[in-house]
């Protein structure tokens, strides 16, 4: 089925200026970026290609809104919270049309995130009124120990292509109900959801400049000057390691706050007593959601010897059966890849695995064009030098490997630079505790194939990231403790 005329009005309908100090309009320079459709490499639109002199405007209606937006009750901040979680989830059509025809993923799963991203605003609408300080009489007994929580102030959020939506709200909801202001800096391949959001927290009643939005072709010299200027008090990124080390080290120069959401290299680990059927499940949502573009994508899978073949035959089968297609058709269950250079990257990755002694069991050929398409793919034997098994595949590639040694296996899933989740299935009680306890990720799911909820704590060690988003830290990533010593005679 065709969304021809609902795709033309949710275009039509949606901003395609910069937002800045409550006002949407174009790039001071006038220019431009095309916004392309994945399924098809048509262009859907034109966009504001923002400046670094734009940026700075941004930051000007940022800083200027701060105290005052800092001043508002906390109980209106989360009311505008709340009717924007009512907008999105009113709105869920169109606004999931609208991430599938600039992300390419499938319209069930845009809806779905739409759902998860208005649920960060839920949460921390309820958040907003429980930020709470501490008073403590110091243990001389002289004096009392005073803490207070205070809004970081204006703050610069850099998102990813991969989740348009939820990764925005994800850093907007808690930098609201903390009281601080804001520049979004949208992905360039999907900044239209985000104009979208931005336009529905207007309506939601949010305050002009207290959020702005930087649409821009130039993400590294439109956001290096606001990194280097003393307004911004907080940098919030989620995306590469390697852009992630790059914004680190330029945050170093006023040392800026930063919260950083990197790559993963996800182990899923399938143990002998484990409930395959239900393994298999998990696998398809940790392997497949977001077309395998996923941070918090199974990215290397382990397997007991002694179920290796059920569960391979099993996820060969379930893959294998899925409709690969435009995410606009109803039933398509994998939509392209985001663009040709990631397209080729998972086909580089297939064919480097395969010359290393990989076997395919189904899938490992892309599509020819219109679009990016890559067909579900399961491969076994995959070896450990394999590209495959040590980088982030960002595709719909399952790559296989057995184990005997509980041990070995272990070292193996955590010799990666990554720590942001792993996935065991095991029936033993003992077990499951000791590799959650030994897993190297800030995140594992136990019988569970997907762990993103607003209500936890969503993060990574080591080279994952730094801070966490969600649950009832994620807050604390825009306040500020203050602490203040109050002298008793
Ligand atoms: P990316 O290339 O690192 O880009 C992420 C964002 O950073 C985009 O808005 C991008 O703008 C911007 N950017 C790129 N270079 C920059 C620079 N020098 N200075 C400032 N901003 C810059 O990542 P991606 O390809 O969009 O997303 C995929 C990655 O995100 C994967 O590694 C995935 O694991 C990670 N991710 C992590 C999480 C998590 O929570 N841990 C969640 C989702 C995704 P442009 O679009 O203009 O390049």
């Amino acid at each position: 089925m065709s969304n021809t005329i609902t795709e033309a009005a949710v275009l039509n309908k949606t901003e395609k200026g910069l937002l800045i100090g409550g006002r949407f309009r174009a790039a001071a320079a006038g220019r431009t970026f095309a916004v392309e459709n994945p399924a098809t490499g048509t262009t859907l639109c034109e966009v504001a290609d923002g400046s670094a002199e734009d940026a700075l405007d941004a930051l000007g209606a940022a800083s200027a809104a701060q105290s005052s937006w800092a001043a508002t009750p906390p109980r209106e901040r989360a009311e505008i919270l709340r009717r924007a979680y009512q907008l999105l989830t009113e709105r869920t059509e169109e606004i999931a049309l609208l991430i599938t025809l600039e992300m390419g993923k499938s319209l069930a799963e845009s809806r779905a995130e739409v759902a998860y991203g208005a649920e960060f605003f839920r949460w921390f609408s309820e958040e907003a009124v429980r930020i709470r300080g501490d008073w403590t009489v110091n243990p001389g007994g002289s004096g009392r120990i005073v803490l207070m929580r205070q809004p970081v102030g204006p703050c610069l959020l850099i998102t990813p292509w991969n989740v348009p939506l939820a990764m925005p709200t994800r850093k907007i909801g808690p930098a609201i109900a903390a009281g601080c202001t804001m520049i979004l800096k949208p992905a360039e391949q999907t900044p239209l959801t985000a104009l979208m959001l931005a336009g529905i927290l207007a309506e939601a009643g949010l305050p002009d400049g207290v959020l702005n939005v930087v649409t821009t072709s130039s993400p590294g010299p439109v956001t290096e000057p606001l990194i280097h200027d003393e307004r911004l008090r907080k940098l919030s990124f989620t995306g590469s390691t390697e852009v992630g080390r790059i914004l680190i080290a330029s945050s170093a120069d006023k040392v800026l706050r930063t919260s950083m959401e990197l790559g993963g290299n996800g182990p899923f680990i399938v143990c002998a007593d484990a409930d395959i059927d239900a393994a298999v499940d998990g696998a398809m949502i940790a392997k497949m959601r977001n077309i395998g573009q996923a941070c918090i994508a199974a990215n290397r899978f382990y397997l007991h010897a002694d179920v290796a073949e059920e569960f391979t035959d099993k996820l060969t089968d379930r893959m294998s059966g899925m409709a690969v297609g435009s995410g606009v058709d109803e039933g398509v269950e994998v939509g392209p890849l985001i663009d040709a250079g990631q397209r080729d990257k998972v086909a580089a990755l297939v064919d480097d695995a395969v010359r290393r002694g990989a076997h395919i069991r189904t899938g490992g050929k892309a599509a020819s064009g219109p679009g990016y398409f890559y067909p579900p793919t399961v491969l076994t034997d995959v070896p450990s030098s394999s590209r495959l098994a040590r980088e982030e595949i960002f595709g719909p590639v399952a790559p296989i490997s057995t184990f005997t040694d509980e041990q070995e296996m272990l070292r193996a899933a955590n010799d990666t630079e990554s720590g942001l989740v792993s996935y065991v299935y095991t029936r033993d009680l003992d077990r499951a505790i000791r590799l959650a306890e030994n897993l190297e990720t800030g995140m594992v799911g136990i019988n569970q194939g997907l762990v993103s909820n607003p209500a936890a704590p969503f993060g990574g060690m080591k080279q994952s990231g730094l801070g966490r988003e969600g649950g009832s830290v994620g807050i604390d990533e825009y306040l500020e403790v203050k602490y203040v010593a109050v002298g008793v005679a």
